[in-house]
């Protein structure tokens, strides 16, 4: 008997690495510094409210853009970090996470055939979703040891099928914050080419030493620019899968439109928790990126004393070394053999790569309770890393 044939956009999208890593890390019994997500939750005011929300009748259809309190929320937090003022009606949607924003927003914008110019090393969902909607990836390197943005490289990459720049600062796996030149930058090339520009900027809240700027605050920009975030980063509940994007109405009805039919609305009882959280703990992520600061020195002068480079990051939840040293043929083999030598996951990124620039490249989370990181680094200096 012949079975149908499976063709479609989705055809050759592998399951996610970090998906894989972790059930590594589960079957091995490895410290998981692979896929990026805390150990600890959040604050536990706003888990109660989700809690009372639960138990208060909020379990119907939330209104499809999102309930009123939390597009008014994420408006008020726009004006007070980056004094951006939204009409939370017609500039702010609600997303089931940020993931969902990224996939609605390139359903939404890019037809097939059209261009989008992506930094490489990318998320994952970035290509996968791309695909999905039939658009084609121009990706432009940051490349290791500095992962600056190389502005001509990215002029570069515009041609007359682009239609949007897939932005993404602080950038994962990376760790770069781009600069206000930078940003700069981006900003005039996409208003001489008249592109869009989707920025993710999940990590807004988590850098070290560095301000967080967002594109749409750039002068010129707001009106082309589509931003997304999410309290997944922010509070420590990567779990809750609330999102949003903001920006001008077009755009935003244009993300609505897609998202309408992906989801049609997104958890009703975690909305108002989520609102509370950025109305009443305002500082809290502030007070997360000082403490993960830490963890990201911990980590990166543990993986430093035991010969590997590392790239000390921005922003974000990763550190990323060069395993160049160690003699693997890549980093896919190296973080395969990993759980296995040293009880310990960690994430290749040259699957994030169209080029050949992350084969050597492995990124290391720091979202980790600091007996947790210091336990991981303990099993390393104590294995034999090298092929
Ligand atoms: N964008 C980036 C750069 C990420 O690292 C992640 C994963 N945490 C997401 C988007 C997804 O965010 P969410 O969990 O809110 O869907
Ligand atoms: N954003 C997380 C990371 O980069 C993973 C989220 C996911 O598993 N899709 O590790």
């Amino acid at each position: 008997m012949t079975e149908p044939v499976i063709a479609s956009r989705l055809h050759g999208i592998p399951p996610t690495i970090f998906t894989e890593m972790s059930a590594l890390a589960a079957a091995t019994g490895a410290v998981n510094l692979g896929q990026g997500f805390p150990d600890v939750d959040g604050p536990r005011e706003v888990v109660q409210r989700a809690e009372a929300a639960l138990r208060g009748g909020a379990n119907q259809y939330a209104p499809g853009p999102g309930v009123p309190a939390l597009r008014t929320a994420i408006a008020r937090h726009q004006e007070r970090h980056y004094g951006l003022t939204l009409d939370p009606m017609t500039e702010v949607v609600v997303t089931t996470g940020a993931t969902e924003a990224i996939a609605a927003a390139m359903l939404a914008l890019v037809d097939p055939g059209d261009e989008v110019i992506v930094l490489e090393p990318f998320y994952d969902s970035y290509p996968a979703t791309i695909q999905m909607a039939g658009g084609v990836r121009r990706p432009v390197t940051l490349r290791a040891p500095a992962f600056r943005l190389d502005v001509d490289a990215l002029r570069a990459a515009v041609s007359d099928r682009t239609k949007l720049i897939l932005l993404n600062s602080p950038h994962n796996p990376t760790g770069t914050a781009l600069t206000p030149s930078e940003l700069d930058a981006v900003a005039s090339i996409a208003i001489e080419h008249d592109l869009l520009v989707v920025t993710d900027e999940v990590y807004e809240h988590l850098t070290y030493d560095v301000p967080h700027v967002p594109l749409a605050t750039i002068p010129g920009m707001f009106e082309r620019t589509l931003t997304i975030s999410s309290i997944g980063k922010s509070y420590s509940l990567t779990g809750w899968k609330v999102g949003w994007a903001t920006g001008p109405a077009r755009l935003v009805e244009a993300v609505l439109a897609a998202k309408q039919w992906l989801t049609f609305t997104s958890g009703a009882p975690l909305q108002p928790a989520a609102a509370y959280a950025l109305d009443e703990h305002g500082d809290w992520p502030r007070e997360l990126a000082a403490d993960l600061r830490v963890r990201r020195d911990l980590l990166c002068q543990g993986l430093r004393s035991l010969g590997l480079d590392v790239v000390v990051p921005e922003g974000t939840y990763f550190a990323t070394t060069d395993i160049s040293a160690l003699g693997w043929a890549d980093g896919d083999a190296f973080c395969r053999a990993l759980p296995h030598r040293a009880g310990v996951v960690a994430i290749p990124t040259q699957g994030f790569y169209d080029s050949d620039a992350g084969r050597m490249l492995v990124r290391w989370a720091f979202c980790k309770r600091p007996e947790l990181i210091e336990e991981a680094l303990g099993r390393l200096a104590a294995a034999d890393l090298h092929a």
